[in-house]
């Protein structure tokens, strides 16, 4: 019979209460994708987990598999990704990226590149501010879902620039003629190329100005169209 104990790593996505004194975490782990777990005595303050099972730990563990929940037997912090106390900004990004990997993710279904990805980009975040931090992460996350927005040439006719619309519904930027979904500036179309195009750091080094903040809604646009068209294939294939 094969052994219900496993080992993995983790980064916790979220927490949330169950009853008085445990918790449920819910952890991308590098190899067993997305996995609730209950951590016992979490909550008290002789806990053996103490803080190490807060939102962005990154941990490697012991549990024991369930049949809803497993459990978690041992935790132990493999670095510190979190914030400093007062980094509202490292905070929040941080935040953000848990949160679209906790919506991104399947449970148990095995997606080593998404937990290295996660781990990767907390990592810049505890280095780096910037408004397009989460944005790139975003971008970059389409991508390794199959969803690359067409910027070279317009989805709709094949015209090269300039390209002044960006729908991600069609698949990317268009030109004046085809053009639909929002309006797209040509510093923005810049900075995503820059972003899937191989120049990242040097689109994070872009200083924070209305052209970033358009990168930014068209990435939380893109990211938010993708999950709704999964969640309706979702909702068709159960039905
Ligand atoms: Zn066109």
């Amino acid at each position: 019979m094969a052994s219900p104990l496993y080992r993995d790593t983790a980064v916790v996505l979220r927490t949330y209460r169950l009853g008085e004194a445990d918790r449920i975490v819910v952890l991308m782990t590098e190899h067993h994708g997305k996995v609730r777990a209950v951590a016992k005595g979490v909550r008290k303050t002789t806990s053996k987990f103490g803080a190490r099972l807060e939102p962005m730990s990154h941990v490697r563990l012991l549990l024991y598999q369930g049949r809803e929940l497993d459990i978690v037997s041992q935790a132990e912090s493999v670095e510190t990704l979190a914030p400093l106390v007062g980094d509202l900004d490292h905070l929040t990004h941080g935040l953000a990226m848990l949160e679209a990997v906790d919506q991104l993710a399947l449970e148990r279904e095995p997606s080593p590149h998404l937990y290295k990805m996660l781990v990767g980009a907390l990592r810049t975040v505890a280095q780096r501010s910037g408004t397009l931090v989460v944005p790139a992460f975003y971008w970059k996350l389409l991508a390794s879902e199959g969803v690359r927005p067409e910027l070279h040439e317009c989805v709709h006719c094949g015209e090269g620039d300039p390209l002044v619309a960006f729908d991600m519904a069609q698949g990317g930027a268009l030109c004046r003629t085809c053009r639909s979904g929002a309006p797209l500036s040509a510093g923005a179309l810049e900075l995503m190329r820059m972003i899937l195009g191989g120049r990242l750091n040097d689109a994070l080094d872009t200083p924070a100005s209305p052209v970033t903040h358009e990168v930014a809604a068209h990435a939380t646009k893109a990211l938010e169209h993708h999950l709704e068209r999964r969640l309706r294939t979702v909702a068709i294939f159960e039905r």
